[in-house]
């Protein structure tokens, strides 16, 4: 058996469909709210943030250590230097004289400076090195700042959006408890219960005979037994709250 509510007075329907108007936008903007696309475009930032300054972190340890092996090697040409022209000066101070002696001291200069030139040429190749990294450093450096400016302007629009929803909220909280305060509490309760129970839209109107909401064609017998605009009356279908248009 059908459950009939009477309604305390005629505009009933009317502030029931605005009730439910209320309630599906609030629905609405809860969802809009939850999905705004910046909160996800920051989440995204952030991450590459990270990552940008962990990369940036790597790559500056890195330069540090191959300047440590530049000044390494430095060093070690130093020494070299030195030891090269020792061995020069012995070869031609013209006080070894012995002819073995000096070849033997001509293969040590050789050899000092073939092992010298190894190390200028690594010298170069660090260098490049660093220049690489200076590089790549000023790169990841530029991206950083870019997504920095970014992620304000996203986070403004953020705050920007959720005040917007929120005042929007504000305003329909006022219009439903005034909605609420016209409304018999009965047919609230009943209201309420069916949002709970189904979500939504829970109020249909009835229009030639069909439900506005499941769109089923209602039995003529109660089409034409739904004649009382204070009373609510029930979907056979769907069972939502049904009232005449
Ligand atoms: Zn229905």
């Amino acid at each position: 058996m059908e459950r009939l509510l009477n309604m305390s007075n005629r505009s009933g329907p009317t502030i029931l469909l605005d009730l439910q108007k209320a309630d599906l936008r609030v629905d609405e903007l809860t969802s809009i709210r939850e999905n705004l696309i910046e909160r996800e475009e920051i989440k995204k930032l952030n991450k590459r943030i990270k990552e940008l300054r962990k990369e940036i972190e790597n790559l500056y340890q890195k330069k540090h250590s191959t300047e440590l092996d530049q000044k390494r090697i430095n060093d070690e040409i130093s020494i070299l230097t030195v030891k090269i022209k020792r061995e020069e000066e012995k070869l031609y101070s013209g006080r070894i004289t012995n002819p073995k002696e000096l070849e033997g001291i001509n293969k040590e200069v050789i050899f000092l400076k073939l092992k010298m030139d190894k190390k200028e040429t690594k010298i170069l190749e660090l260098m490049e090195e660093i220049d690489e990294n200076l590089k790549v450093i000023q790169l990841k450096e530029k991206e950083l700042d870019g997504n920095l400016s970014e992620i304000t302007t996203k986070e403004l629009n953020l705050t920007q959006r959720e005040k917007e929803i929120d005042e929007e909220m504000f305003k329909l909280t006022d219009r439903r408890n005034n909605s609420i305060s016209h409304l018999d509490p009965e047919i609230l309760k009943e209201y309420e219960s069916l949002r709970e129970e189904k979500g939504g839209r829970v109020v249909a109107v009835l229009e030639d005979g069909i439900c506005n909401c499941c769109n089923m064609q209602l039995p003529s017998i109660k089409v034409d037994s739904m004649r009382d605009p204070n009373i609510f009356y029930h979907c056979n279908f769907c069972e939502r709250i049904l009232i005449l248009p």
